[in-house]
């Protein structure tokens, strides 16, 4: 039997007969937080063992309905990603590296025994979602408009195993500046109580249950005034993995820059970027385990000079200080290593389009 070639998709496009009043959107687009309101419109993507994918849409944004038997809610079988659309000064809409996710969407989808979207249907989700939303790409500097493609087990049917029927969905919400006032250094908690994925779990994946772990621990990290946890791997508790939502970097002072390797980290395209920046102007990249005490030797011992935190979200979030039962990494009036941020400069100049893309990393989305 040969297959048919799967050809890309085509939506169908119901536009909102409510969209928000200009005068009420720029009010949002004036300071829109994060993830707190969302654009006029919404992706919709159905999956399902007989048909394959189907049913692509772009309709007005609202709740979804699903049967409450739907395998999601119950057994939490369900993937995402996150990028950003930028606005260039000529009004152009960019997003960076999409094929990069979509590829890691369909890592992800494999571990969580989901269907792979296509990278061609993934990077048109995107283009329909801003062919009618692209007023809600903000033009300020420093802010996005946040993209969030998602799949979730749809299948009304309490048996374990993976849902013989699927959605995929992408919603958008404009992202704000994410420091206002500077760039200034976090404090991070050490988690010894908690590990965040262990050896075959599912920390490679981008999947809602590596966050819901991830919660208690965070709240430990604000009980003890830190922004975000660092996770240990969860066999020994010795190595670096990462923190609930970002890769870590640290920059070695004969300017090497070490990240921690393991098959339970997610890898971050924000991370790769960084990394490949840095390689570009001749520092040695070290991907590699690095222990904890590694880490607070070279600290001390000012081996280690700069230490940072990587996402789509933050972009590059300098780390003063490492907090945690019986340690105490780093000091609290510590500055922004100058490395870490020239090279967040760097990688936002070439998402806000300030400086040429010589690695082809930009996508447009609006045209
Ligand atoms: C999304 C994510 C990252 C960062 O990935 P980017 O592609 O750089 O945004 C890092 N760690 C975890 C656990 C994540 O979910």
């Amino acid at each position: 039997m040969t297959l048919a070639p799967v050809l890309p998709l085509t939506f169908d496009v119901t536009a909102s007969t409510a969209v928000r009043a200009s005068v009420d959107r720029d009010a949002i687009l004036a300071d829109p937080g994060f993830g707190k309101h969302f654009t006029d419109h919404m992706v919709e993507i159905t999956w399902t063992a007989e048909s394959g994918w189907h049913h692509a849409r772009v309709y007005p944004y609202g709740p979804l309905l699903l049967d409450p038997a739907a395998s999601v809610l119950h057994y939490a079988q369900e993937i995402f990603e996150g990028l950003k659309a930028y606005r260039h000064s000529d009004g152009s809409v960019w997003s960076f590296r999409p094929q990069a996710n979509a590829a890691r969407l369909q890592r992800s989808a494999t571990r969580l025994a989901l269907p792979h979207l296509p990278e061609v249907d993934f990077v048109e989700s995107l283009r329909q979602l801003i062919a009618l939303d692209a007023s809600w790409v903000p033009s300020a500097p420093e802010t996005s408009l946040y993209l969030r493609p998602f799949m979730i087990a749809t299948e009304g049917f309490l048996g374990v195993r993976s849902a013989h029927r699927v959605g995929y969905y992408v919603i958008a919400s404009p992202a704000g500046a994410y420091f206002t006032g500077g760039v200034a250094p976090i404090a991070i908690w050490i988690s010894t109580s908690y590990s965040r994925a262990g050896k075959g779990g599912t920390g490679a994946a981008k999947t809602g249950g590596n966050y819901a772990s991830s919660l208690l621990p965070q709240q430990e990290a604000y009980e003890h005034g830190c922004a975000q946890v660092l996770f240990l791997d969860a066999l020994e508790g010795k190595y670096l993995e990462e923190l609930g939502g970002m890769n870590v970097v640290l920059v070695h002072r004969d300017g090497t820059l070490i990240t921690p390797d393991s098959d339970s980290i997610l890898e971050g395209i924000t991370r790769d970027s960084i990394l490949q920046l840095a390689e570009d102007r001749g520092h040695r990249i070290e991907r590699r385990k690095v222990t904890l005490d590694e880490w607070g030797e070279g600290v001390a011992s000012g081996d280690i000079v700069e230490m940072f935190a990587c996402g789509t979200a933050a972009v590059v979030t300098p780390i003063g200080r490492l907090l945690g039962e019986g340690v105490e990494i780093g000091s609290a009036d510590v500055v922004a290593g100058e490395l870490t941020m020239s090279l967040r400069q760097e990688l936002t100049d070439i998402q806000y389009g300030r400086v040429a893309d010589r690695h082809g990393w930009m996508t447009r989305l609006d045209a």
